[in-house]
């Protein structure tokens, strides 16, 4: 099978054929249709991510089964699925015990990822994807689209509270419309206004256009009770802290590009809380799939050929991809 192996940080990607590879008991093998390409794939790339090389990356495949390992009896051959990053915990630590995510956990860094023809991935890992939602716009829903959910659920959202969305890309695109789904006022913060039209047509109840201080322009539009932050930077999650309502939940999905400067004091008087959120509960990413079934949740897509690899890399790396690029498999 053709594959995207990465040999070494900062080279190029090179297009291989490597051997086919075979389900063990509780695999399946994949033959993967579409890969979406994340932050992780940059940071990979530039030796940010500890991974052992040489690999192939893509942790947002979906494609249909074709192979099924031993004593897999849930999934069947044909079934259209996606792979989530955490497959399969070693299930005798505490966090397995107690139904936490393990921290041993068996990812696409231990079977391969999806920018190859074929993918092995545990049973365990894999999810259906409903009836009626494309695979190539399910892709994003396996990294993307998860952690906004898993974000959201964890913030508590009630009724009546408004959710802002810093920084709207890959993921940001992806919270909005998911806040919105979900019956809450969403407001997106962008640097750039020429999105603005762009991002009420994703659903946003209001944009607000903030570069520098995006904290006091969503103070000046009222505050919200939750912020979703999907930004790198940290003077930009330092900022918007002070855009939070009273009991006020920030949560940020961001590898921020340093320490994120917080102000105590006024966290300690408005009861406001930091959190971070990664891919969570599986339940999230069941609910983001079934939204982007019922069309209420639409990715917005930039589709390659699979050989396009490195030039999407650059492109994610040098901020030109608007939404999120995924990887199609010929
Ligand atoms: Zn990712
Ligand atoms: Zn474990």
């Amino acid at each position: 099978m053709r594959a995207i192996v990465v040999s070494e940080i900062h080279r190029e990607w090179t297009l291989t054929q490597v051997a086919d590879p075979r389900p063990g008991p509780g695999q399946v093998l994949i033959r993967v249709r579409y890969s979406g390409m994340c932050g992780t794939d940059v940071h990979l790339h530039r030796g940010q991510f500890p991974a052992k090389l040489p690999i192939v990356a893509g942790h947002e495949p979906t494609g249909e089964i074709v192979e099924l390992g031993p004593g897999v009896t849930d999934l069947k051959v044909g079934d259209r699925v996606g792979v989530v990053w955490d497959q399969k915990g070693c299930g005798r630590c505490n966090s397995c015990q107690s139904g936490e995510p393990c921290p041993h956990s068996q990812t696409w860094m231990d079977l391969g990822g999806g920018n190859s023809e074929l993918m092995l991935a545990w049973a365990s890992g894999c999810a259906l994807i409903p009836d009626g939602l494309a695979l190539e716009a399910a892709a994003p829903m396996f990294c993307a689209g998860y952690t906004v959910m898993s974000a959201l659920r964890n913030a508590n959202p009630k009724p009546g509270e408004r959710v802002a969305v810093l920084g709207v890309g890959g993921l940001g695109h992806l919270a909005v419309q998911v806040a919105h789904a979900l019956g809450l006022e969403t407001f997106a913060i962008t640097g750039q206004a020429n999105k603005r039209a762009e991002l009420l047509a994703l659903g946003a109840d209001d944009v607000v256009v903030a570069a520098d201080d995006p904290g006091k322009a969503l103070l000046d539009a009222g505050g919200a009770d939750i912020v979703l932050s999907t930004t790198s930077s940290a003077k930009q999650i330092g900022s918007i802290f002070h855009g939070l309502r009273r009991r006020g939940r920030l949560v940020n999905t961001g590898v921020a590009d340093g320490p994120v400067s917080i102000d105590s004091f006024a966290a300690m008087l408005a009861f406001c809380e930091f959190r971070g959120a990664v891919p969570d509960h599986r339940g999230h990413l069941t609910e983001v799939l079934e939204l982007a079934a019922k069309g209420k949740v639409k990715p917005k897509l930039e589709i390659y050929a699979l050989e396009r690899a490195n030039d999407v890399r650059d492109r994610l790396e040098a901020g030109k991809v608007r939404y999120r690029a995924v990887l199609a498999h010929a």
